[in-house]
């Protein structure tokens, strides 16, 4: 029996995984990695796959950088933990101030504030309830959000209610938050006008609806989860003029695309526009440590300040036990200050236009639909021949030494963003041999 095996036995009796029916699983033979290195996972059988997805999309910079690696040991030499309510500390407020610096400019507000949170849907989750919670402080309280079609902005039930993705949102249909649906710019089968159907349908709802609005949430220029679903820049800027008009918050949910993922530090910064709260999470630390964090504008955060003849308290009575922990936010401060030292927005970008290159007769075969691209985040569309076509093309990759997974039948190629020459190689060659095989 190989170790793999052994440990995936033991995996099945104990392990509840996400996302996962556990009655095919372990059939799809699982890779139980054991140790990793730069852009490569090795299992327990010491097999090296190239990780063509960053893991969940995440280590940014690959794993074991020496410099992360170092500032999370020296952080742990010198504080481990200590909570975020009624005390604070050095890297949590260094990191703040980098992120301040870092937000993006342009039309909309100055994001002033950073409230964290441990991963992207507890962001998210965070920017909902300061939304609504503005909408009380402010004016009126505003119950609903708008939020666009086959979106995705994570798992907890706020997150859930503002996903567009009927597989993960109908089965909780009764406990969700009060939403409006807006056709996704991104959406293929609206045709050419795309951008303009979607722009008139959120004028449409908030011309209808838009005082009962505290928020438009969207993910900025490209849907990940749904697909990689790219879109106009032109939605943003309408999405920003339509919140202002009727008197709603903008959040982007840059979980997905934050740190230099889509070739800039944030997708935001592809529309010159600025949301009123931005969520992050993901490439925070590099991978390294669960963190995240909501940038919020100066006029949300002076909303929730104690004014004198208030009679309920304006505070914003959330947070965890983990916010802001020294380790993760050490950990991201070092992958900040690596992702400066080394151009890493400028490898990215150049990666993504290598990749694009390199695809080109790849988008042109019978077995690809469409390639969409923003940056290093991929997705290759395959009509879906058989059963689960995505998955059968990455498990034909992974017979190739390189690990990639679908989202339905889009192919996903998201690799860490200082990829090398060769590597990229390989994951394109891999991804080409595997369409060629399955479809
Ligand atoms: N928002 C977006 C845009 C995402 O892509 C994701 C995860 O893929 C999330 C939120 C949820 O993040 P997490 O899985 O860290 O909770």
């Amino acid at each position: 029996m190989t170790a793999s095996a052994e440990w995936t036995a033991r995996d099945a009796s104990a392990v509840w995984h996400p996302f996962t029916q556990h009655a095919t699983w372990t059939g799809d033979r699982p890779v139980v990695v054991d140790r990793a290195e730069g852009p490569w996972l090795i299992d327990v059988d010491g097999r090296r796959y190239l990780d063509g997805v960053s893991s969940l999309w995440t280590t940014t910079l690959g794993h074991g950088h020496p410099d992360i690696n170092a500032a999370i040991t020296a952080q742990l030499a010198k504080l481990d933990h200590s909570t975020f309510l009624g005390t604070t500390h050095t890297p949590g407020i260094e990191l703040s101030e980098a992120l301040v610096a870092l937000a993006p400019k342009g039309n909309g507000p100055e994001l002033t504030k950073v409230f964290y949170a441990g991963d992207g849907s507890s962001a998210v989750e965070a920017a909902l309830k300061i939304a609504y919670q503005y909408s009380t402080q402010t004016g009126h309280p505003r119950p609903k959000f708008v939020r666009l079609d086959q979106a995705y902005h994570g798992d907890t039930l706020g997150a859930v209610a503002v996903g567009g993705h009927d597989l993960f949102h109908d089965a909780y249909k009764p406990l969700l938050l009060d939403t409006i649906g807006v056709a996704s710019p991104g959406d293929r089968a609206l045709g050419p006008d795309r951008n303009g159907q979607a722009i008139a349908e959120l004028r449409a709802v908030m011309r209808e609806s838009g005082d009962q609005v505290c928020a438009i949430i969207v993910e900025p220029m490209i849907q990940g989860a749904a697909g990689m679903l790219d879109y106009d820049a032109e939605f943003l800027r309408a999405a920003r003029e339509l919140a202002d008009t009727h008197g709603a918050l903008l959040i982007f949910d840059e979980v997905a695309t934050g740190f230099g993922r889509t070739g800039r530090m944030w997708a935001a910064e592809h529309a010159g526009v600025v949301p009123d709260l931005l969520t992050c999470g993901k490439g925070i630390t590099g991978g390294y440590l669960p963190l995240s964090a909501v940038l919020a504008a100066e006029h949300v955060y002076e909303a929730f300040l104690t004014r004198p003849g208030d009679t309920r308290p304006r505070t914003f009575f959330h947070g965890h036990t983990y916010t802001a922990n020294p380790l993760c936010c050490a950990a991201a401060l070092a992958n900040l200050r690596v992702m400066g030292e080394q151009d890493v927005i400028g490898q990215a970008a150049r990666l993504g236009e290598r990749l694009a290159k390199l695809l080109e007769p790849v988008g042109a075969k019978d077995s690809v639909v469409e390639i969409r691209q923003l940056g290093t985040m991929i997705g290759v569309e395959v009509p879906p021949v058989g059963a689960r076509t995505g998955f059968a093309v990455c498990q034909a990759a992974r017979e190739r030494g390189v690990w990639l997974r679908p989202l339905g039948d889009t192919v996903v190629l998201m690799p860490p963003l200082t990829l090398g020459d060769d590597e990229t190689d390989l994951l394109v060659n891999a991804l080409a041999e595997a369409l060629d095989e399955v479809i």
